[in-house]
């Protein structure tokens, strides 16, 4: 085994410049063996259970403009939509009758969902499906407007730092948009008590070794409990149109050592991995992910979600489509959970300890969760 890949797994984190050696030499690791020690550490955690969220995309616009997303608001090529709360509460719905205990409430920066509005729909949400979780990812906003809609039930929220490099970030996005807001909502989101998503895109355009570094450092110290990469992916009508996408090797790479970084995290096997590869999604599994995203939303407006170019709207990313995805997963001994599928760290019961197979005590406790101020992380094998 390679040596920072030995010293990853005894203290769970590499100083920058071990990373940034890491990162330079992944090309030569032993694939197999890294991706067996991800999914071992997996295991430990949350057994053979992979976790399923429904997500439903309520609005494609945004007032926001990063040069790399279909959503950007100089994209006068896209149609946009915007869901009403009628038409999210009956993808709830639809979604509960399939399974599904987490929604996901996706969106661009869009002024009509307002914080009121999106408070309302949170606490409807949470009353007509009380042993439902709900996850935010609406972007950027304020600590009062966070604290609203925690107030108002919802307990995880995802906001990618796309890159912990202020100077990529500054590549990446228009100045009205900066680094340190990013970050500090970010540190905002956890200090609400809010579970945490994290990430970044593999391979999007100046991303580095040594930037990559900085997301891993970043990463080992946010201490996120979730963690969404996927490969960066372009869209025609934006500034990185004809910019090469990221690897997948390079993201299998990346989510087997964020496992061995977080053991504990949710990492999704991601829609833009999926859009990479046909096999993408099976593959992310084999690296140590255990949540997959199907989408809830109305199957009229997924494409028009226009993220990136081809993003995969059928198949397994239906979420109408769990049997086959059920099917897909039963090959490499994983199951869906049909529960909240919260992150282990925040159950009151964990205590740090590596729940022994097959996690009975975190799965019956898990719909417990939503009033318990998450206790500070501990690593299970420190
Ligand atoms: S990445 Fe998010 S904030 Fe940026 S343009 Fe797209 S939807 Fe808006």
């Amino acid at each position: 085994m390679h040596d920072l890949i030995a010293h990853l797994l005894t203290e769970r984190r590499l100083s920058q410049e071990q990373w940034q050696t890491l990162l330079a030499q992944r090309r030569s690791l032993d694939l197999d063996t890294l991706f067996a020690l991800a999914r071992a550490e997996r295991q430990r955690w949350f057994g053979s259970r992979v976790y399923i969220r429904g997500l439903i995309e309520c609005t494609s616009f945004c007032k926001n403009n990063c040069y790399y997303c279909g959503l950007r608001r100089d994209n006068r090529q896209l149609t946009r939509y915007r869901l009403s709360a009628e038409t999210i509460l009956a993808c709830c719905a639809q979604g509960y009758r399939w399974g599904f205990r987490t929604f996901v409430l996706q969106g661009g920066e869009d002024g009509a969902f307002s914080p009121d509005k999106v408070a309302r729909l949170v606490s409807e949400i949470t009353h007509r499906f009380p042993d439902c979780a709900v996850t935010l990812s609406l972007g950027e906003q304020e600590e009062g407007v966070y604290r609203l809609w925690y107030d108002a039930g919802a307990r995880r929220y995802l906001l990618r730092h796309e890159t912990a490099d202020a100077a990529h970030y500054r590549l990446l996005h228009p100045a009205e948009q900066t680094f340190s807001h990013r970050i500090a909502c970010l540190h905002t989101l956890k200090a609400i008590g809010y579970q945490t998503g994290a990430g970044f895109m593999v391979g999007s355009p100046g991303q580095t070794d040594a930037t990559l570094a900085q997301d891993f450092c970043l990463l080992q110290e946010l201490k996120p409990e979730m963690v969404g990469i996927g490969p960066f992916l372009p869209q025609k009508d934006t500034p990185f149109g004809d910019a090469p996408p990221g690897s997948l090797e390079d993201t299998l790479i990346f989510l087997a050592l964020i496992r061995l970084t977080l053991p504990g995290v949710l990492l999704p096997a991601t829609t833009a991995l999926a859009t990479l590869h046909p096999q993408g999604r099976i593959l992310g599994f084999q690296a140590g992910a255990n949540v997959v995203m199907p989408n809830l939303s109305p199957p009229t407006v997924r494409e028009r979600y226009a993220l990136y170019d081809g993003k995969a709207a059928t198949g397994t990313e239906a979420a109408e489509h769990l049997a086959e995805l059920r099917a897909q997963l039963a090959p490499l001994g994983l199951t869906i959970a049909i529960d909240r599928g919260d992150a282990p760290q925040v159950l009151p019961d964990a205590g740090g300890v590596i729940p022994a197979e097959p996690c009975e005590p975190l799965r019956a406790s898990a719909h417990t969760l939503s009033h318990h101020t998450p206790p500070e992380r501990k690593d299970p094998l420190v």
